[in-house]
């Protein structure tokens, strides 16, 4: 009997935790965290949940990090049912360990599983999978400047079955990997490939959902954006090719001379939460928000005519990165160089990432304590 069927709406998870009887030793897990890179190492342990069609969301789990066993025709293999999330625990100077708006996480990634035809997992048990990952992993969270332990749920269609229809079974994970600081010496501000070949998402397809998908359409035009010598990939809206979506995996913005801040609104963009929160800091500043479509020939314009004065990146992995240029060969927009110092980009990161590690206070109570 393995199946321990709980109508979520009715009864508490009851989780069955099993401790990893190979769990890295303190020495061994310190030289990770001494240099973790970026989704290359993994904590102990990892969380699932089952969801089927009769049983609704049940057994939780707490188990050793390892393989997952799938059946050759479980339908995310073949029709990429799935979406993901992303998002990080902080550790503060007085070694409590926090998360950053997570129930932003969890309500846009029911939004994706709506849009993917896959089930709704609730705020709640979303957040509580994250606790319950930290409470057995909570030696991973890196103690480093603008280090963190990168959380990473995931949902996909585990049902083998090859016809085409919403899976009856699915599976969530939650998997943890320590990051490092994603500037190491400095940070360097982009070289951005405008692609004309390839579009992100169109209008009414899956480009506000957070699926793999949409990141396997991205990766030719990121190749080409790394033969032309840049970092990073901008696309353009899909039906007339004039207005700014995104990259491939960050938001972007641009900053006026006069404070405002323009950022594209569609509905083929992923709504970014560091967007969001980064919105708000520079309306608190006095800054006024602009969402709405914004045409690449008003990037072009302005910034050639010094009413633009400022681009950047934004997303959970790099927080911010100004955009030093956005280029393909027909174009090019160089952005004025400006000392780091003088930068609104840096200085709505540097806030950001201070409340984010408790240095600044939270006045928007944006942070939520995952070890108490
Ligand atoms: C995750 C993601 C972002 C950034 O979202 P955050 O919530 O800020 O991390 C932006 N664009 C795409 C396509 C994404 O997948």
């Amino acid at each position: 009997m393995t199946l321990n069927l709980l109508p979520m709406a009715s009864q508490d998870l009851a989780w069955q935790v099993t401790r990893n009887e190979s769990a890295k030793s303190a020495d061994e897990r310190a030289e990770i965290l001494a240099n973790p890179g970026f989704g290359t190492n993994f904590t102990d342990h990892m969380v699932d949940i089952c969801w089927s069609e009769k049983g609704g969301w049940h057994r939780p789990r707490v188990q050793p990090y390892g393989p997952i066993s799938l059946d050759p025709a479980a339908a995310v293999l073949h029709y990429a049912q799935e979406v993901f999330e992303g998002l990080k625990a902080y550790r503060h100077a007085d070694g409590s360990i926090w998360s950053f708006r997570p129930d932003q996480n969890a309500a846009r990634m029911q939004r994706s599983a709506k849009r993917l035809a896959l089930p709704e997992l609730p705020t709640e048990y979303f957040v509580d999978a994250i606790r319950q990952l930290i409470a057995v992993d909570a030696d991973w969270v890196p103690t480093q400047d603008e280090a963190s332990l990168y959380l990473r749920p995931f949902m996909f269609a585990k049902e083998a079955f090859l016809g085409v229809r919403p899976a009856a079974k699915v599976a969530f994970y939650l998997i943890a990997s320590p990051a490092g600081a994603y500037f190491k010496g400095g940070i360097t501000p982009l070289e951005i490939w405008l692609s004309t070949t390839y579009t992100r998402a169109g209008h009414g397809g899956m480009g506000q959902a957070k699926t793999g998908g949409n990141y396997a359409s991205s990766l030719v035009a990121q190749a080409e954006a790394y033969e032309h010598g840049c970092q990073q990939v901008l696309f353009l809206d899909a039906q007339e090719g004039k207005y700014l979506e995104e990259l491939g995996g960050m938001n972007v913005v641009l900053v006026t001379k006069d404070k405002r801040v323009i950022t594209p609104d569609s509905d083929s963009i992923l709504e970014g939460i560091t967007l969001a929160s980064i919105l708000q800091l520079a309306q608190d500043r006095g800054y006024v928000v602009e969402q709405r479509r914004v045409a690449l020939d008003e990037w072009r314009s302005g910034a050639a005519a010094g009413d633009i004065v400022e681009a950047f990146a934004c997303g959970t992995a790099a927080v911010i990165t100004p955009i030093a240029a956005l280029r393909n060969e027909d174009l090019e927009i160089r952005m004025p160089e400006i000392a780091d110092g003088d930068r609104v980009s840096l200085s709505l990161r540097e806030e950001l990432t201070g409340i984010q590690y408790g240095r600044i206070e939270d006045r928007h109570g944006w942070l939520l304590r995952l070890d108490a």
